[in-house]
């Protein structure tokens, strides 16, 4: 029989659990060459509106989680393969070189990335090769969903009632156990440092919710410290909306987008807690949010590119959104004069990651207070946080937009409201804002209402230590 090659291209699954095209490439295949290319239009790109396509905090979270991909392999006999370029030149000109038969890899369903894998599709035809594409980064299996994914229900309350009573969630596969090498000659390639693509190295910040740190090894550690070491997960309906700390809610996000782990590992693991030590409607709320996170994908799939346009699903862009750079500039520096506000977007620059409140509530202030295009605050996003995920981040920043297939019309956030709801105390916006340690509970959330004298008696000058309201907290109060 003939020896058969098969190249994995590793992609937002860098994991051995639950990874379907490990096992079907080792299925087929007599050897494997593990591969991974660092896309330099994306470690190195810009967006649209010129930010860094992808920051320091993602960018080190993905070298880690490379590290960790590399030493797993090579324990199982095998190797992670590492370049930087564009990966359909890249994985195509190995595939060439090694002859091999199959490229595996998971198949994206989002604009750029489909680009990519089709291009790689057609150029790996040309040689009699063949691009096999598996999927992992869902609960469910697409082909056991009860309607095609175009036809995709329009509101995740018609989704959720068509799909979560019947249709099962599949095992995941197992890790193997043994990987064999190839006898193919290939220079494994160093994995790259932040100052690759010109960041510097920093140091983490105490006041992170987490020192997130990379890797399948350390999203499974996760997973067990969520369910099994802590019960955490049985009051995440009641903590989910916090601010502060690593325990108010599951932190899974930056390892389920880098495919550090796989959604149905979490959903079994579940299941696995709910028989061992009960299930509440905590444990059912983790699952509901996975089911969110599936629905986007669903959605990112069905209207493809119109989730990346200022109209959205709707086609109609708001027409009092401007692209104003020197206020857009303010919100994404954390310089509002809105303490809620300027708290969460100093906690994104500082940490790359921010609790779904604050997302919340800086989204709806961009674009229904500020009037600002949601796009910018969308890239912002997509450029600094450490769990970016396209359909995640756009189909939110959509839905928040009043673009979306959202059936309620108006998401808007009374940032008063809410700052008052969620930070009492005013312990969160101190965390970030040391400037108004000394300001009192009742003026926390509106610096704007002190005196001169009261400004003075907590060691604060509103325009020199703090900047001015840029919108006067009394508009929330007419709600
Ligand atoms: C404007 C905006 C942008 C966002 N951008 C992203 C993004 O780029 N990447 C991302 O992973 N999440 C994004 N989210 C969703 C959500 O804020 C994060 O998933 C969550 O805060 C991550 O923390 P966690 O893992 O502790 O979540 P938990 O509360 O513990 O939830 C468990 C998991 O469910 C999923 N989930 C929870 N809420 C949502 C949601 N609203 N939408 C989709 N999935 C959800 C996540 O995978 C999360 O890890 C965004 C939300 C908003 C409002």
């Amino acid at each position: 029989m003939k020896h058969k090659r098969a190249i994995i291209w590793f992609r937002n699954d860098l994991r051995l659990h639950d990874n379907e095209a490990l096992v079907e490439a080792l299925r087929n295949a007599d050897e494997i060459i593990p591969i991974y290319v660092i896309d330099e239009r994306v470690f190195g790109g810009k967006t649209s509106f010129g930010f860094p396509k992808m920051g320091k905090f993602r960018q080190r979270f993905i070298f880690e989680s490379l590290e960790n991909l590399r030493q797993n392999l090579r324990q199982l006999g095998s190797e992670l393969y590492v370049r930087i370029g564009k990966p359909e030149d890249v994985v195509f000109e190995i595939a060439r070189q090694a002859k091999s038969s199959w490229v595996y890899c998971n198949r994206e369903r989002t604009d750029e990335e489909v680009r990519i894998q089709d291009q790689l599709e057609q150029k790996l035809w040309s040689i009699g090769q063949e691009l096999r594409f598996c999927r992992g980064k869902m609960l469910y299996h697409t082909a056991d969903l009860p309607f095609p994914v175009n036809h995709t229900p329009e509101t995740f309350s018609q989704y959720r009632k068509e799909v979560e009573r019947i249709t099962p969630i599949r095992e995941p596969f197992a890790t193997p156990q043994y990987l064999p090498q190839t006898s193919f000659d290939l220079a494994v390639g160093d994995i790259p440092t932040l100052s690759t693509f010109g960041f510097s190295d920093f140091e983490h910040d105490e006041r992170a919710v987490l020192p997130f740190k990379g890797g399948e090894t350390e999203g499974l550690k996760r997973l067990k410290y969520y369910l099994w070491d802590s019960d955490l997960v049985k009051t995440y309906e009641e903590t989910r909306n916090g601010l502060i700390g690593g325990d108010y809610s599951s932190k899974f996000s930056a390892y389920l987008s880098t495919g550090c782990l796989s959604p149905k590992m979490i959903y079994h693991e579940l299941k696995k807690y709910e028989s061992a030590r009960g299930d509440n409607r905590s444990t059912y709320w983790l699952f509901f949010e996975l089911l969110w996170r599936d629905y986007f994908r669903l959605i990112g799939k069905k209207h493809e590119k119109s989730i990346f346009k200022l109209g959205g699903i709707t086609g109609k862009p708001d027409k009092k959104w401007r692209a104003d750079e020197r206020v857009f500039n303010i919100w994404a520096e954390g310089k509002t004069g809105i303490p809620f506000i300027d708290a969460n977007m100093r906690e994104l620059n500082t940490t790359g990651f921010m609790s779904n409140r604050g997302r919340q509530n800086v989204a709806s202030f961009l674009i229904k207070d500020l009037n600002i295009n949601w796009l910018m605050g969308a890239e912002w996003f997509e450029s600094q946080l450490i769990d970016y995920d396209p359909c995640s981040n756009y189909v939110n920043w959509m839905y928040i937009a009043g673009v979306g297939n959202d059936p309620r019309e108006d998401r808007y956030f009374n940032i008063l409201t809410q700052a008052s709801r969620y930070d009492t105390r005013g312990d969160y916006v101190k965390l970030w804002l040391p400037e108004l340690q000394k300001v009192s509970v009742e003026k926390i959330h509106r610096p704007d209402m002190l005196t001169e004298e009261e400004q003075m008696s907590c060691c604060l000058k509103l325009g020199v230590n703090y900047p001015k309201a840029m919108i006067s907290s009394s508009k929330w109060l007419k709600f």
